[in-house]
């Protein structure tokens, strides 16, 4: 069985800043976890360390193009749902990171 390429990958979670709505929150009803996360403004809520100047957020588990993970991945948010294998945003992220790109995802 070949291993999902995200497993052996995890660079969009050190690459981008990572916003989102407050209400995805735990704390106004959302479910991504309070001590993850910075408010940037009373609307907007951050992935904590996605905005460091070399990004890696915070619930990033691993060692980026080794093995990684999302710590949180059923509570993530929705730019991380969205965020699409094999998409220019993607090859973006593993180039930034010595990576070769992905064709497409693999089914
Ligand atoms: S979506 Fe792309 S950059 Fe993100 S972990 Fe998967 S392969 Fe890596
Ligand atoms: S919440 Fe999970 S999927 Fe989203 S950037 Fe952080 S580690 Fe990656």
């Amino acid at each position: 069985m070949t291993l999902h390429p995200c497993l052996t990958c995890g660079a969009c979670c050190a690459s981008f800043r990572v916003d989102f709505s407050v209400h995805e929150t735990e704390d106004l009803g959302g479910r991504v976890p309070r001590g993850l996360v910075v408010e940037v403004t009373e609307h907007i809520a951050r992935m904590r360390g996605t905005d460091h100047a070399r990004p890696r957020c915070a619930a990033l588990t691993g060692q980026v193009g080794q093995r990684a993970a999302c710590g949180i991945y059923e509570w993530r948010p929705s730019p991380c749902r969205e965020f699409e294998a094999g998409s220019q945003a993607c090859n973006r992220a593993r180039l930034r990171h010595q990576l070769p790109p992905l064709e497409g995802l693999v089914p």
